[in-house]
């Protein structure tokens, strides 16, 4: 009986381990690939650096207000790149607000600042506003430019005045877009902070309702463009807000923020 494998049975699991490294390294690359601009980013960000379960270095937790049962943690479960994502699990209320903050300072971002993200959802969008994406603001002292979802659609948020893009009329929420549930989705966000601009992708759809310029449209941008001070982000922060009711579970991979436009 032989104990060693023979030449042929060596050849065949060499190339086994052959076949595997080249499938690791392909799966590997497309990540690096989805997550990087070519000319640069302050944030890009696959989460496969991270070690452990709570995250760490580039990515910090975070409860602005204060804690109760939000949850943020590094999930090697679920990913949208490799094997790593970060999962937050929201809950209903003020005190339930978590998020996980990169500790990149995006000031020197712009003129217009481009923001990418995978996102995925359990939940759909609630009636009530909730918030996923902060980006705090020095021209709002500190408070947020928030992206979440009000009337079951996605919205823009400004902390400082309240002002929501879209209107949050029946027909300005019409020209906003669920976030679609169970799956991955591209979302990506162009901000202007010299002037009035503010877009929204997802997929490759710009999404009408999620769009600011200088032409005040009624249902739209009329109520955003109250405020002529143009935005300046200075921070990325990923993760949960409801202030009335509304939880979910979500995950976040390549993410990416720089000051070029950049693929899904
Ligand atoms: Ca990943």
């Amino acid at each position: 009986m032989r104990i060693l494998p023979s030449r042929s049975r060596w050849a065949a699991a060499l190339t086994a381990v052959a076949l595997l490294t080249t499938g690791f390294s392909a799966h590997a690359a497309s990540g690096a690939e989805a997550g990087c601009p070519a000319d640069g980013a302050l944030i890009c960000s696959d989460f496969e650096d991270q070690t452990g379960p709570v995250p760490s270095g580039d990515w910090q937790f975070t409860t602005p207000d204060c804690q109760g049962t939000g949850t943020a943690a590094v999930d090697t479960e679920v990913a949208h790149s490799g094997g790593r994502s970060l999962r937050v699990d929201g809950g209903t209320g003020y005190c339930n607000h978590a998020f996980v903050a990169s500790t990149a300072d995006l000031s020197s971002a712009g003129p217009v600042v481009y923001v990418r993200m995978w996102v995925r959802h359990t939940t759909a969008l609630p009636a009530a506003h909730v918030t996923f994406v902060s980006l705090p603001d020095t021209s709002q002292d500190g408070r947020s430019l928030r992206v979440g979802g009000q009337n079951g659609a996605l919205q823009w948020n400004r902390e400082v005045d309240d002002a929501t893009l879209p209107a949050q009329s029946p027909a300005g929420v019409a020209l906003s877009r669920p976030l679609p549930t169970d799956s991955w989705q591209c979302l990506r966000f162009s901000i202007d902070t010299t002037a009035p601009g503010l877009d929204t992708w997802l997929g490759d759809e710009l999404v009408p309702g999620l769009h600011a310029d200088g032409d005040p449209t009624q249902d739209v941008d009329q109520q955003w463009l109250a405020r002529t001070t143009p935005p300046r982000p200075t921070a990325l922060r990923l993760g949960w807000e409801s202030y009335g009711t509304g939880d979910d579970t979500l995950w976040f991979d390549d993410v990416t923020v720089g000051s070029a436009p950049v693929d899904c």
